[in-house]
């Protein structure tokens, strides 16, 4: 794998997104400002096998992430997909599973890529030497949670790119994959990042759907029944029925 290639490519998707080359990254924020690809982002529980998709179509594109996965999960469900819309030729669909660096060379690349994307190779590292200079010379559990929270990553993400940077042995990491939450709420942390999305707000559609809805409405191509149905079948009943403005809307 020619992971100069993959940082390379990393590196100008945070160009391109208007992001710098070491911080942190809302992926998700970032994905709803692409231009130019007629995007529409869908959340969509989908089990235990699949992180998400990508479906790529002449006039616009989908990615599907699965919102059953935790929210350090999802992120990097993102990150991948990413990949696959912009960098992947061989794949107009791709179709993604739940486990880090198996499946074909495009998978493998797209996790590559994704990893990437998230921790910046010299952010990462940069970090990792202060960690180990500031502790016992090696990376420890409290390392671990500090990096995944940093970079809003799951424990599976990090381990995988601790592995592959030779940073912790197999054994150390088989060990950190054990009481994932326990180990992150013991040192203060908030546990949001290994938490699914809550079960009531796992389904939703956004973006170039909900736009193209919206204008196909306004433009009196459809009637306010086939708007309402096309949100509906996208679950987004809160833009049919209000209810975003439960309790009022709050300026602050
Ligand atoms: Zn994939």
């Amino acid at each position: 794998m020619d992971k100069m290639d993959l940082w390379n490519k990393a590196s100008s998707l945070r160009k391109e997104l208007e992001s710098d080359m070491t911080s942190p990254i809302d992926v998700f924020a970032l994905a709803y400002t692409i231009k130019n690809k007629n995007l529409s982002i869908v959340y969509y529980p989908m089990g235990e096998n699949l992180s998400g998709i990508c479906i790529k179509g002449i006039n616009n594109s989908v990615i599907a992430v699965n919102s059953s996965m935790t929210m350090g999960r999802q992120r990097f469900s993102m990150a991948h997909e990413l990949y696959h819309l912009f960098f992947d030729d061989d794949n107009l669909t791709a179709i993604c599973a739940a486990t880090i660096g198996v499946g074909c060379k495009k998978e493998k690349q797209a996790d590559q890529f994704a990893s990437y994307l998230l921790m910046p190779p010299n952010a990462l590292s940069g970090m990792i030497k202060h960690l180990k200079e500031s502790g016992s010379g090696k990376l420890s559990i409290k390392d671990i949670v500090s990096l995944e929270q940093y970079f809003g990553v799951s424990r599976q993400a990090i381990l995988y790119r601790l592995l592959d940077e030779n940073e912790i042995s197999h054994n150390e990491a088989d060990k950190m994959r054990q009481n994932v939450i326990k180990s992150a709420i013991n040192l203060g942390f908030e546990d949001a990042l290994y938490r699914p999305t809550p079960k009531d707000k796992q389904y939703g559609t956004y973006g170039f759907y909900i736009q193209q809805a919206e204008k196909a409405l306004e433009q009196g191509l459809i009637t306010s029944g086939k708007y309402e149905e096309l949100l509906l079948s996208a679950f987004r009943a809160d833009l049919v029925y209000g209810e975003e403005c439960e309790g009022g809307e709050v300026l602050d």
